[in-house]
């Protein structure tokens, strides 16, 4: 039987992804599974939102908890909007209104470089870890691209001409921010467990 784990999320995207990654060798649980809502994200860092999102897993299901926070910096925007990425265009903001607020203050700007950075954090009631991933590249000039979800169909990774969101899950799934994490994560939780 596969070692248990839960993703602390609701985001489906995400579980969805990371099932593809770790999914053969352990079995993902998420907060859906237990009618659970993400936590308020008060973190003033991706790690500390990580954190809380990962202890809140554990404390409300005792399951080895594994708490996940994304962020998008833009250089010419000096980094923004970085840790408030999923409220940038308002508390409530859909992935579009984000978006199209990032296209609207990137227009007629040069510097297009920006990148992906994801933390997860693991918190089992005794151990913290921390383990990043970060996936450099642009912001593209207009939307393109229908899979995944997010900044997706507006970033480019470096040496790419597609955006994320042209590329499809296996193809993200090779490169991305959160792939390289949770590379980092299941290399050591195999050492450990
Ligand atoms: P959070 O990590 O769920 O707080 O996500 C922060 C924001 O970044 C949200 O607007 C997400 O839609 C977006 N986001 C997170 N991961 C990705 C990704 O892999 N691609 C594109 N957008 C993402």
């Amino acid at each position: 039987m596969r070692p248990r784990l839960l993703l602390a999320t609701s985001n489906l995207h995400k579980v969805v992804e990371i099932r593809n990654i770790l999914g053969k060798c352990l079995e993902i649980l998420y907060f859906g599974d237990f009618l659970l809502e993400t936590p308020e994200e008060w973190g003033r860092t991706l790690r500390e939102n990580a954190l809380i999102k990962a202890r809140y897993g554990y404390e409300k299901t005792g399951y080895p908890s594994l708490g996940e926070d994304t962020g998008l910096f833009v250089d010419a925007l000096n980094g923004a909007p970085g840790i408030f990425s999923s409220r940038f265009a308002g508390k409530n903001a859909t992935d579009k209104e984000n978006r199209e607020k990032l296209l609207y203050l990137m227009k007629g700007e040069e510097n297009r470089k920006a990148s992906f950075v994801t933390v997860l954090a693991y918190y089992d009631g005794e151990r913290v870890e921390f383990f990043e991933g970060v996936l450099e590249g642009e912001i593209s000039r207009e939307e393109r691209g229908s899979f995944g979800f997010g900044y997706d169909p507006i970033f480019i990774p470096k040496g790419y001409n597609n955006t994320l969101a042209e590329m499809g899950m296996e193809e993200k799934n090779r490169i991305s921010h959160r792939y390289k994490a949770v590379r980092k994560f299941l290399r050591w939780y195999v050492s450990v467990l």
